[in-house]
């Protein structure tokens, strides 16, 4: 499904998920991220249920408004997958909650993780040194390494059959703060 993904972003702020098996740092270029990479698989069970009433009205409204953000931070989104808050993240709300900040962008090590390119720069070498993998665009390199250490610094390590979902309001920072020359960026597949 490569070229799904190729046309499924359409918006400039849609948000990412990070693979983070072990293997993880392999994937350096935004574009071979697969969305879902770090969700839990479902089970065939699980895909066959059909979510009740209630979920898919929920999810709708999610798409329809921003009102799950409770940082204040989040854009709509293109997909409810998407529609995720920091706040809703126990691991960033903790970080917020234990350093006094509203959103997981306002947290000091948020910039100095995932916005400062001397950082990233860093470590992007470092990763390409150990998987060749070369990004010529800096911002995107900066991109693809911010997601990476966002991951690293709020969940610390993840196994192969980990996964997590970046809120709405990260990806949106750090895209502004490294946009893409042309406004595209990976964002999420449906789930297939
Ligand atoms: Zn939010
Ligand atoms: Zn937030």
């Amino acid at each position: 499904m490569a070229d799904h993904e190729e046309n499924s972003e359409t918006s400039s702020v849609s948000s990412l998920e990070l693979s983070c098996y072990s293997s993880d740092f392999e994937v350096l270029n935004e574009h071979d991220l697969q969305p879902y990479q770090f969700e839990p698989e479902l089970s065939d069970a699980e895909v066959e249920e059909t979510p009740d009433r209630d979920d898919f009205s929920e999810s709708l409204d999610r798409l329809m408004s921003t009102n799950w953000c409770q940082c204040a931070n989040c854009a709509g989104m293109g997909s409810i997958r998407e529609c995720r808050c920091c706040q809703e993240i126990p691991e960033m709300e903790s970080l917020t909650v234990s350093t006094g900040v509203g959103c997981i962008t306002d947290h000091p090590g948020f910039r100095s993780v995932c916005l400062d390119h001397y950082v990233l720069e860093t470590c992007y070498h470092w990763y390409n040194q150990q998987y060749g993998r070369a990004i010529q665009d800096a911002n995107e390199r900066y991109r693809c390494v911010a997601y990476r250490m966002l991951v690293q610094w709020v969940w610390k390590w993840l196994g192969r059959d980990i996964r997590v979902t970046l809120p709405a309001c990260a990806v949106a920072r750090i895209r502004e703060q490294f946009p893409s020359a042309d406004g595209q960026y990976v964002g999420y597949r449906d789930p297939e």
